[in-house]
């Protein structure tokens, strides 16, 4: 029975539940054999190997080190904004009257939190130029679908159901996969070969079936759709809605406004704008933000003050539903909070210039030896082709990018967006010193100039050099061999 201790207190903790104290979750198991049947409990101690404590210490403080983290290294990898952490908002959202809460508080016990979380969704309102914001989505992705279910719950109560969600050939894979899993035919508009939407490919695809044209802006490209208000009529004229995939909003922070240049809906990814931690493979929160015609379909409940106190309301008869549990994940949104606060509208903007800017240093130092089709100024990031390296020397963008990592830097995205050959991206982000730029392009030559067999088979230093990727994906293998 060496495992009652460490499952007591749950057990103390639901029997307090049933005694009113605190509202029991769910059914909760309140005595062993509930919780783990006896046929799957063990007598009999696990085989461990006796190890002393500095050598379990140096092993996992090794393990630790194998992995590139923005704290260790320089992490251009565009697209997904990895900018710096700071530490005070991981110190701040560990404070105990933060970390200590628990959802099935009541609301009168949690008035500082929802207060955070009610300011939290007008800040977004206010940075997005829209009416009305969910905490819930989990994610970016998560987002874009709850969006995009919204939309479609507008378009039902119209009596107009509508089939078809635009996306240009430049977006993310996230977008045409959300429009498939709220229910809509996904359909492809063409970028120009400049970069930007083909106006006339829009055109002759936007119907009255068209639901949402989904848009990035800044696009993946690192460029800003100047057509912008163009296309938003044009949606609008169809009697579509345009929807921003805020993912480079750290571009253009404080600047420009989806509301004002005519998106109708949004997310934001907090982990690629407002320093949020990445990781984990689920980073944790991706809120939207809507105009007023689409507040009614959010999803239940949205925090609420009548000028006294905060309460979740759950009062939206024509909501979509929850999308996640509780308040949505309050760890990253904290943070979010802290991050926004912290700088302010002022120093928003002074993140995006810098971002932007940072962005044009770097371009303006590598694109004589990687040279970028959309011209010579970007936005927060910028798409590099390795093709002419590659005709020269038979050098490719993942030759260059796995070299790099013997150098101690993070590669950039290779081979995204599509819609160009051996694309490397690069988001240096608004984190980052000259110095480092400098290292960093410095580094880049110096490997441009080495042996090309030695670039074939780098990285050199790194436990496992090139693992098949396709092979790794389909059918990983998640223990080592015995
Ligand atoms: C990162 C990203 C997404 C997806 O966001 P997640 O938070 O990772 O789910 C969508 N679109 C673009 C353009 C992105 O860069």
């Amino acid at each position: 029975m060496r495992n009652t201790r460490a499952i007591q207190p749950i057990f103390e903790l639901a029997k307090a539940g049933r005694r009113g104290v605190v509202p029991p979750p769910c059914d909760v198991p309140t005595t062993l054999d509930e919780a783990i049947p006896a046929a799957f409990r063990s007598d009999v101690p696990p085989s461990l190997p006796e190890v002393a404590e500095p050598d379990v210490v140096r092993h996992f403080t090794c393990l630790s080190q194998l992995n590139m983290s923005v704290d260790t290294h320089f992490y251009p990898l565009g697209s997904c904004t990895m900018k710096y952490n700071p530490k005070r908002n991981e110190r701040l959202a560990s404070l105990p009257g933060i970390l200590d809460l628990h959802p099935y508080q009541s609301e009168e016990s949690l008035q500082g939190m929802l207060e955070l979380l009610y300011s939290l969704q007008q800040m977004l309102g206010e940075i997005a130029g829209l009416d009305a914001v969910s905490l819930q989505p989990a994610a970016g992705a998560h987002g874009e679908m709850t969006a995009l279910k919204c939309a479609a719950a507008y378009f039902r109560d119209q009596g107009r159901p509508r089939r078809k969600v635009l996306a240009p050939d430049s977006a993310h894979g996230t977008n045409p996969a959300s429009a498939a899993v709220a229910g809509f035919e996904a359909v492809t508009v063409k970028s120009g070969p400049d970069g930007f939407v083909d106006l006339d490919d829009l055109k002759a695809k936007l119907d009255d079936e068209t639901a949402v044209f989904m848009i990035t802006n800044p696009n993946t490209l690192g460029i800003f759709e100047k057509n912008i208000r163009t296309i938003a009529d044009m949606v609008h004229n169809v009697g579509g809605l345009l929807y921003l995939d805020g993912a480079n909003m750290n571009a253009i922070l404080g600047i420009a406004r989806p509301g004002d240049f005519g998106a109708d809906m949004m997310h934001y990814n907090p982990h690629k704008t407002f320093s949020g931690p990445h990781g984990g493979g689920g980073p944790g929160a991706g809120p939207i933000a809507v105009r007023d015609i689409l507040a009614p379909y959010l999803p239940a409940p949205i925090v609420a003050f009548d000028g006294r106190r905060y309460r979740l309301d759950y009062d939206l008869p024509k909501s979509i539903g929850r999308v996640r549990s509780f308040f949505g994940n309050t760890g990253v949104l904290v943070r979010a909070y802290c991050y926004i606060r912290t700088y302010g509208p002022k120093g928003l903007r002074e993140v995006s210039e810098n971002a932007v800017l940072n962005a044009n240093y770097l371009l303006s130092r590598v694109k004589h030896i990687l040279p970028v089709g959309q011209g010579d100024r970007c936005m927060h990031e910028f798409v590099a082709t390795a093709s002419k390296i590659k005709a020269e020397k038979g050098v490719s963008a993942m030759d260059l990018a796995k070299r790099l990592l013997d150098y101690g830097y993070h590669a950039p995205t290779v081979y995204f967006p599509i819609t160009v050959k051996e694309s490397m991206m690069f988001e240096p982000t608004e984190t980052e010193s000259k110095e480092t730029l400098d290292a960093f392009a410095e580094t880049l030559f110096r490997i441009t100039e080495e042996p090309a067999e030695l670039l074939h088979e780098a990285p050199h230093t790194t436990p496992i050099s090139r693992p098949d990727e396709v092979r790794a994906a389909r059918s990983p293998q998640t223990s080592f061999p015995e």
